[in-house]
């Protein structure tokens, strides 16, 4: 059997948040709307190394979803998506039941690659989906071993610095430059940082394979050791690259500034699933689509004119340092200290606030 709806909202992603909690706020468009989730709770990304470091706890770190839904009016329904028919208008989900709905929205966020490998005399830990990674961290914590990170992006610099001292020996690889996008000067205050607290910093090393214990670039052994923390870019879901909707050459959906797709505009997605021009993959992004597909929403279900969403040229970035501090990175400027790491952890703190009913 197919269940209907006007609205299935796919995926609790940073926008979805968003639109969810406006309606709690004020009255949400008409319809049979629901809310499709992995999990019970969203967590927060930009939490989660300061919880890696000890500095908050998880309950800090994540919004309960239930009571968001209640409060905006919304059906909640746990159970990871496992497949889309775009031209169907038809959701499969992992519980085994069909949905099918008037209008989509994705805001599923992207997933982690690892290299070929080849044993499994190493034990890969990818750093999404946040639930399934803190519970095998907790396993990990029991026998702390020597740990490489892969990912010389903020997420890799940020796990790295909140996981120094925690491990006898960590490696962080990156492909290119670290910190690449970043100001030169937040990146020497970043390797700064990271030696002060002894971490083995290996830039433009691109781990091509891994051989049972040992990381390969090119053709040479360049770390051997237990585990390896995968924490390398956005990587699309195969799902919606399989749905018929049309994606970019990396697999993510091609939208509209309307933030509809180009080939289905029933189907709305953004963050990190969806390829606009500008539009970065972070959660600033994510965040800043909320209120345009929130006004979207609410025009397609009550017949009222779309609005444009234009990405911003620059974004602010405050990478946590672990130790209470933060770095931060502003139009080409850098700056750091503890100063930043206040007012990370008060933007940081605000959007869980926000978001909890
Ligand atoms: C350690 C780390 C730190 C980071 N720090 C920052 C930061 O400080 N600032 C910043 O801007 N960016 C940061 N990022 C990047 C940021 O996490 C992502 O860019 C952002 O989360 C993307 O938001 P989103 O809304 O697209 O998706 P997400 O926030 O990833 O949310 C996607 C949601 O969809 C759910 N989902 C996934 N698959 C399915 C499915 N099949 N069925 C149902 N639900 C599903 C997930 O469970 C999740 O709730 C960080 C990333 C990492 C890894």
């Amino acid at each position: 059997m197919t269940h209907h709806y006007d609205l299935l909202l796919i995926g609790a992603g940073h926008a979805h948040l968003g639109v969810l909690r406006r309606w709690a706020m004020v009255e949400r468009p008409p319809g049979r709307i629901a809310l499709l989730s992995a999990g019970p709770v969203a967590w927060y990304s930009g939490m989660l190394p300061g919880l890696l470091a000890g500095r908050h706890n998880a309950d800090d770190c994540q919004v309960e979803l239930q009571a968001l839904c209640r409060a905006a009016k919304v059906e909640l329904i746990i159970s990871p998506v496992e497949g889309l028919s775009a031209a169907q208008q038809q959701v499969q989900l992992g519980d085994g039941r069909t949905l099918e709905a008037s209008w989509l929205s994705l805001n599923v966020g992207a997933q982690i690659s690892a290299p070929p490998q080849q044993g499994d005399a190493m034990q890969l830990l990818a750093v999404k989906p946040f639930a399934e990674f803190l519970n095998q961290w907790q396993h990990c914590q029991a026998k702390p071993t020597p740990l490489a990170i892969l990912g010389g992006g903020a997420a890799g610099v940020e796990l790295a610095l909140a996981l120094a001292g925690k491990v006898p020996q960590l490696a962080l690889f990156s492909a290119g430059h670290l910190l690449d996008g970043l100001s030169a000067g937040v990146r020497l205050r970043a390797l700064g940082h990271l030696r002060q607290r002894g971490v083995d910093v290996r830039e433009d090393c691109p781990v091509s394979r891994i051989e049972d214990d040992r990381l390969i670039s090119g053709n040479e052994p360049v770390w051997r050791g237990p585990r390896l923390l995968l924490a390398s870019g956005a990587n699309a879901f195969a799902w919606p690259q399989h749905s018929g909707l049309g994606c970019d050459e990396r697999g993510f959906v091609l939208i509209a500034p309307t933030l509809q797709s180009y080939t289905h505009p029933t189907l709305f997605a953004v963050g990190d699933c969806a390829s606009l021009p500008g539009a970065r993959k972070s959660g600033v992004y994510a965040v800043r689509q909320g209120p345009i597909l929130a006004a979207n929403l609410n025009a397609v279900l009550r017949g009222l004119p779309l609005k444009r969403y234009r990405p911003q040229p620059q974004s602010l970035a405050l990478l946590a340092t672990g130790d209470g501090g933060a770095l931060m990175d502003w139009h080409g400027y850098s700056a750091g200290g503890r100063l930043f790491g206040r007012w990370k952890d008060y933007l940081d703190r605000g959007f869980i606030q926000r978001h909890r009913m």
